[in-house]
Formats: C-alpha cells, structure tokens, sequence
C-alpha cells in the first residue's frame, strides 16, 4: 500500500513520508512489544483454549472447517464495528480512540498509529469474545490477517476511481469511506465504522455515502492539532489530558 499510494495519492501530503512511516511504524513496534507481554493479548493461547475444551458457541452448533472460518470473520467484524462504534460513543474509550483520529492525514501509516490503552481494552474483550464464540486458532489467525489488511487498505491514500470505488463500497470499506470517518468534527465522523464488510454500516444505519471530495477534507481533531500529533509523549498524555 505504502507503494502504490506514493505513486497514485488522492491528496498530496504536507509532510515527510518518511518522518510519517518511522513515527508510525516505531508506535506500532512498541505497541506490539508491550502486547506481547499484556496477559489480555493472549488471543491465540484463548482459541487454543477453547478449541481443546471444545466450549463456546462455535463447537455447540458443530461448525468447523471452512464454514467456522467463514462464520468467525463474519462475526467478528461485527464486533468489531460495535467496539469502533463503542469508541465513539463512550466518553473514556473516545480519550484513547482520539489518538487514532489525532493524524491530520490520512494513509497507510494512520493503520498503525494507535494508543496502547486502545489495544488492550479492544484486546480483552476480544479475549473474551474468543471464550464465548470459541473459534478455532485458524479462524482467530484469519480475522487478525483480514483485519490488518483492511485497515492498511482503507486508510491508503490511494487514489481510486470514485466509480471503483462504488462499486467496491456495496461489499467492502474504501480509502474514500474510510477517509470520510476521519473528517474533522461536524464532517460524517459519527458514520463509516466497519473496517472489513461495508454492511454494517448500511445494516445498522451509520453508511454515509461520502459522493463530493469536499466532504473528505480536512482531517483529524480540534485537539490535539499541529506538530505535537507528531510527537511521543504529548502523543502518549493525549487521553488523560482535560477535553
Ligand atoms: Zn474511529
């Protein structure tokens, strides 16, 4: 994606890709680190769990093969929309969500810009989703590989062809869908929450069909704003910090 959007982008950026990519990348490597030792981040230890024990919704209604892996994706892109949605909603998870939201652009990098507070609430309740659905390990493996991919392609700032993109809107989320949610306040922020399925959205009423390019500009929030979105620490205070 980092590719093809340096050749194809929708918007020029106004500041150095690199500095954007070492940012970004660097967050997500210290994220992982911290996750990694976080006992709410054992997500494949918790499938394995419920695969040997054969517990969880999943083994009750005997699915497995394909037709579990299918089922698993599905369902938990539905949670998943409910905890974005969440984020917007609740006052204590917008404070970690809105560190997401901080970037005044929007790209591939923006995928991995998260706060670790974030991570690991989203984390335990998909651990104890995974106890209550009991997927199989290849079901959980498959949701996290469908998830990163998505999210690295919606928040691209490739540019494709509104008409395309149209069309790929009816099954999947877009950069141009994705890039509405990011809009600064007053835009369509409180729509567009799926991250792989766009029917979610449509099924649950949030699908705001951003057709002017006006409608995508600009991004980010109202705090904060300028070059401490771009920096560690104010990075780090920004959700115990007074709104
Ligand atoms: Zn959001």
């Amino acid at each position: 994606m980092l590719f093809l959007e340096g050749g194809h982008p929708f918007v020029r950026s106004k500041q150095k890709k690199s500095s954007r990519v070492v940012f970004h990348f660097g967050i997500s490597v210290l994220n992982s680190l911290i996750l990694y030792f976080a006992p709410s981040s054992h997500l494949y230890a918790a499938a394995q769990l419920t695969q040997s024990h054969a517990f969880g919704f999943a083994s009750a209604l005997g699915l497995h093969g394909w037709t579990e892996v299918i089922l698993t994706l599905i369902v938990f892109d539905c949670w998943d929309y409910w905890m974005h949605r969440a984020n917007h909603r609740i006052g204590l998870l917008w404070r970690f969500h809105k560190v997401h939201h901080s970037d005044t652009e929007i790209d591939v990098t923006t995928a991995s810009r998260f706060h670790i507070g974030e991570l690991l609430i989203t984390n335990s309740i998909k651990g104890a989703l995974i106890l209550v659905w009991g997927p199989s390990l290849s079901g959980v493996v498959a949701f996290e590989t469908f998830l990163t991919a998505a999210s690295q392609f919606h928040h691209s700032n490739l540019d494709i062809p509104p008409n395309s993109q149209d069309r790929l809107e009816k099954v999947i989320v877009t950069p141009r869908m994705h890039r509405c949610h990011h809009v600064f306040e007053g835009g369509c922020r409180m729509s567009n929450y799926a991250t792989v399925l766009s029917l979610w959205d449509r099924l649950f009423g949030t699908y705001h069909w951003a057709e002017k390019t006006i409608e995508l500009e600009p991004i980010g929030v109202s705090r904060p704003r300028g070059p401490e979105t771009m920096k560690c620490i104010p990075l780090f205070l920004t959700p115990f910090q007074s709104v």
